[in-house]
């Protein structure tokens, strides 16, 4: 690990709940705990949006490492928004960058260090879906209710609602939007974010979003990956390989981990063993005179010939 990458150190652990008295029918609104690194980077946590527009503060933060403080507005009379700012729903949020991978096109980074539970959007226009040679990047559309924001169904045992709920896909395409360069991770490695099926937008609407959520801490320039699902590679075709490079690694899954850390470990007890019967040797060389440079074992060798 570079000694250059920050450290994360998290102040009380996330969000912290508002103290003060809750009058009847007031939202209560947390208050975010930061999480700040060596390099002076400060992550504040996001708070989920409600149907409150005081919890509408955009998601992203800036490329230094500040979180962005311009508040959300609805666009398209949906019943909460898409939680990035107009200028991060088409810059992206700073604290990721996409690179190039070097085989296989672009893949997406930490720009520094950031904390387990970050939320992201994967976002874009709504419209019909293509077929996966002509457009690879769309994700389904399930649409929040238009009175709740919610995608759980209160009638239905608060379950998420899936069936009778597709409502085409978003293409995120010439957006901002970062999570559409994740990688999906190889054979080897593990996902380090995930989707959470909390949708933005209304039915039929113009533009929606999807949250995703890093699962782990992701180290800088550490790539980010989830897991598209078997379907993706049957359906065209492609054979799934390991994404993670020395510069940009990603995360192994953890039998990977402990087989590699059994490989070292038997490689360290091998040079410990070797090292061992390298100095006994020497020791019993040395009891038996054959290798002591003394006139004696000289001599005596001499007897001996
Ligand atoms: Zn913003």
């Amino acid at each position: 690990m570079p000694s250059s990458r920050p450290a994360v150190k998290i102040k009380n652990g996330g969000m912290e709940k508002d103290t003060k008295k809750k009058k009847e029918g007031e939202t209560t609104i947390t208050t975010p705990t930061a999480t700040t690194t060596s390099n002076n980077i400060i992550i504040e946590p996001q708070q989920p949006f409600t149907l409150n527009p005081k919890t509408w503060k955009c998601w992203a933060h800036s490329i230094h490492g500040r979180r962005c403080t311009s508040f959300v507005k609805i666009r398209n009379g949906e019943p909460i928004p898409v939680p990035y700012c107009d200028k991060h729903l088409s810059s992206g949020d700073g604290a990721l960058k996409v690179v190039n991978h070097g085989l296989l096109g672009k893949c997406l980074i930490a720009r520094y260090t950031l904390p387990s539970k970050y939320r992201l959007v994967y976002h874009g226009p709504r419209g019909k879906c293509h077929n996966c040679y002509k457009e690879d990047r769309a994700i389904s559309f399930y649409p929040p209710n238009s009175k709740s924001g919610k995608n759980k169904d209160p009638n239905n045992g608060n379950k998420t609602n899936v069936t009778n709920n597709y409502n085409g896909v978003l293409n995120p395409d010439g957006t901002g939007c970062m999570v559409q360069f994740s990688s999906c991770p190889g054979p080897n490695e593990r996902q380090n974010m995930r989707s959470t099926f909390n949708y933005w937008g209304k039915r039929n609407g113009n533009y929606g979003g999807l949250e995703f959520k890093t699962i782990e801490v992701i180290p800088q320039n550490a790539q980010l990956c989830f897991w598209y699902g078997p379907g993706w590679w049957s359906a065209r075709g492609v054979k799934r390989l390991d994404v993670g490079t020395v510069k940009h690694p990603a995360p192994l899954r953890v039998l990977v981990c402990n087989n590699q850390a059994k490989k070292n470990s038997e490689k360290d007890t091998t040079n410990v063993t070797n090292g061992k019967k390298q100095k006994a040797k020497k020791k019993t060389k040395s009891a038996t005179g054959t290798s002591v440079g003394s006139t004696t074992a000289r001599k005596k060798r001499k007897v001996a010939a």
